[in-house]
């Protein structure tokens, strides 16, 4: 099956080719195996990119897909109160459709604005699965890992179960992810360290959201948060921190030449009063990726909005405009991504050889006309631009149509309906 996007402005995040103009993009199955000017040769599909943006889809390197019914819950709450209050008691009552009907909702809010990849973890697994293979999402999986009620060791047996079931799909990959500090130990970090390392997985996890967290690490661990990276093992790991919302220098020191990657979540950070990750300083010890955690905290999975508040936020906080370019902050949500998530040999990019997770934006609207700095207007308007979503060769939304097997109305009124009987 060939398929041919016909003379876009590709935006490519490749490092040698930033953007070219009036391009082919020729698809055989789920890989990109040619980039030419006015294609001749046979194809199935064609897709008219004339006067469109075309790039990589986005990757959300932190996610919480089943917690789409949590969409906005944070209003003055602190992130204790607002997991202790509002998550949590409804969380303990959530059965595993609860969590397929979020993360069927995820999977479509991801789709409809660009989203190709999420890096996710949450719980009922099983059912979670059922939702991403349906929707044809990508997606670095896990079942998430606690040790809250000497429950560990069986959620690790959970997540080995679901690991042996899924680790040879085309879409679903999996790291490790104990939780976080406060809700582990020493001995089970160690165990989770070990685990990842025998499969040879990323391990993902919550790290420095705010900073009673630390105070609380220090109280269960008699060890700085630092500490517990190093006696753990952990930070020998391929690392996937979420937040990092302080980091001091001498965490910075150690996370130099390990294999790190911190997933900067501005609006969740923002909404739960927890601060403003510096990421302009970490940049030269860590890979910087981009997440928006859940919809509980971030609001919503749209990169494109969160993109424009991480441009903004850091510009601010340096009271510097140019310490962060529009184009950083694209790699962010796409190729350094894709390195946070061990895939940029695969996706991140549009280059020959990689897997066809492709996006397709029209900007020509009053709101997004003139496109002088396409790149810029991209990271700062084009909220609701996404025309076409292609993932892995398939396309999944086309002129901002959902090409899949499930009806929007349906599942909003469920969605209602079951948070009424969880709330
Ligand atoms: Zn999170």
């Amino acid at each position: 099956m060939i398929k041919v996007i016909k003379n876009g402005t590709v935006i490519t995040m490749s490092s040698n080719r930033e953007k070219i103009e009036n391009i082919d993009i020729v698809i055989e199955n789920d890989k990109i195996i040619d980039l030419v000017k006015d294609y001749n040769g046979e194809y199935d599909e064609l897709i008219d990119a004339t006067d469109k943006i075309v790039m990589p889809g986005l990757i959300n390197a932190h996610t919480h897909l089943g917690m789409g019914y949590f969409r906005a819950t944070n209003d003055n709450l602190s992130l204790q109160d607002w997991l202790n209050k509002k998550i949590w008691p409804i969380e303990d009552k959530m059965n595993e459709d609860d969590v397929y009907y979020g993360t069927l909702l995820s999977c479509l809010e991801m789709i409809k604005t660009g989203t190709t990849t999420s890096n996710d973890m949450y719980f009922f697994s099983d059912r979670a699965i059922d939702a991403l293979k349906e929707t044809k999402v990508r997606c670095l999986f896990t079942r998430c890992l606690a040790d809250i009620n000497n429950d560990g060791d069986k959620r690790i047996d959970e997540f080995l179960d679901l690991y042996n079931k899924y680790k040879n799909d085309e879409l679903i990959k999996f790291s490790v992810a104990p939780h976080a500090m406060y809700t582990t130990n020493l001995e089970y970090l160690k165990k989770c360290s070990k685990l990842a390392n025998d499969l040879n997985l990323p391990v993902h996890m919550h790290y420095l959201e705010n900073r009673k967290e630390i105070e609380d690490i220090k109280k269960i661990y008699n060890m700085t948060p630092l500490e517990v990276l190093k006696e753990s093992g952990l930070i020998n790991n391929k690392l996937i921190l979420a937040h990092c919302t302080f980091l001091d220098e001498e965490n910075l020191e150690a996370f130099k030449g390990k294999d790190i990657s911190i997933v900067h979540n501005p609006i969740s950070n923002l909404n739960l009063g927890c601060g403003i990750a510096d990421i302009i300083k970490y940049k030269d010890y860590a890979n910087i990726s981009l997440g928006t955690d859940s919809q509980g905290s971030g609001n919503n999975l749209n990169m494109f909005y969160h993109m424009s508040i991480v441009d903004l936020l850091q510009q601010g906080l340096h009271e510097n405009s140019t310490v962060l370019s529009s184009y950083e902050v694209l790699k962010m949500a796409t190729i350094n991504g894709a390195k946070a998530l061990g895939m940029s040999d695969t996706i991140g990019s549009i280059e020959i050889g990689k897997k066809a997770d492709i996006i397709m934006l029209n900007l020509n609207s009053i709101l997004t006309e003139p496109h002088i700095d396409i790149i810029t207007n991209l990271v700062h308007n084009a909220f609701n631009n996404v025309d076409m979503t292609m993932i892995n060769g398939e396309i999944l939304l086309k002129n901002k149509k959902l090409l899949l097997n499930i009806n929007e109305k349906d599942l909003i009124k469920i969605i209602n309906n079951r948070i009424k009987k969880l709330s």
